[in-house]
């Protein structure tokens, strides 16, 4: 079971927002810049949204991501359109959102939702090279499962040649939280209404073999370990 809904504020220093476009104007108090609560949220989560326009239109596309140092990572087949585009360091528009509860109020108006979100702008890049794109699908890997790696195996040439794997700097990011109950209007605390939270988090499972799982292989105890949100 993941660990349950934030129920804290990060004790970090509130630091300036990196530029005035990603300084949260809506809910000010809910924006935080510095680093650490950013890389926290990131760390939490395994699937971005990531935003980039093609000849006008725009596109957000769901995918997996990691984080190393002040980069943010993600990949796919070198077919995807995606990729093709924003190899070729266009514009790009990331965010991470880990959802931690349904906030109920006395009153529809108040409904809200407990979260941690992270936005970065920026540039995307291709990481060039086999070898430092092998060492970003084992830092993937290693976020995923730490011990994993060494068990599997690695990519080959040709799995290398149809694997792209982007970054793009995360020195223009946003992080905005919501945490606690509802905020209702005096006198809606008066009704004869439930409110307050239902937190949500990812849960993981059993591990499930695979049908062709030769006989004898028990399942990692990294499995046990892994944590989302
Ligand atoms: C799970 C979830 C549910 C939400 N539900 C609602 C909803 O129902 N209605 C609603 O109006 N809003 C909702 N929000 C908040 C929403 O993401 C926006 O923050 C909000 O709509 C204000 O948008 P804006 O463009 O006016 O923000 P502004 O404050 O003008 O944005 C300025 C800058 O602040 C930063 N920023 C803004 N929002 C975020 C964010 N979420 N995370 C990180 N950085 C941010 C960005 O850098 C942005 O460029 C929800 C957020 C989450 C994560």
């Amino acid at each position: 079971m993941a660990d349950v809904a934030v129920t804290e504020p990060p004790k970090t220093a509130r630091a300036a927002a990196p530029s005035a476009r990603t300084r949260v104007r809506r809910m000010p108090t809910r924006g935080h810049y510095d680093r650490e609560t950013v890389h926290a949220i990131l760390d939490a989560g395994l699937i971005c949204h990531v935003g980039y326009v093609i000849n006008g239109q725009p596109y957000v596309t769901p995918t997996g991501y990691w984080r190393e140092g002040d980069r943010a990572y993600w990949h796919g087949s070198s077919a995807s359109r995606m990729l093709r585009q924003q190899k070729q360091g266009i514009r790009v528009c990331f965010t991470v959102t880990l959802l931690d509860g349904i906030v109920f109020a006395r009153s529809s108006f108040h409904h809200s939702m407990n979260y941690r979100s992270v936005m970065a702008l920026g540039h995307a890049a291709l990481v060039d090279g086999d070898d430092a794109k092998l060492a970003a699908l084992e830092a993937f890997s290693e976020r995923l499962a730490p011990g994993r790696w060494r068990e599997i195996r690695p990519p080959n040439k040709q799995g290398l040649k149809t694997t792209t794997v982007l970054h793009m700097d995360l020195d223009e990011a946003s992080a905005k939280i919501r945490i606690g109950g509802p905020v209702d209007d005096e006198p809606d605390y008066a009704l004869p209404c439930w409110a307050g939270v239902l937190p949500l988090a990812v849960a993981t499972g059993m591990p499930q073999p695979d049908s062709r799982l030769a006989a004898g292989i028990a399942a990692p105890s990294y499995l046990r370990h892994l944590r989302v949100g």
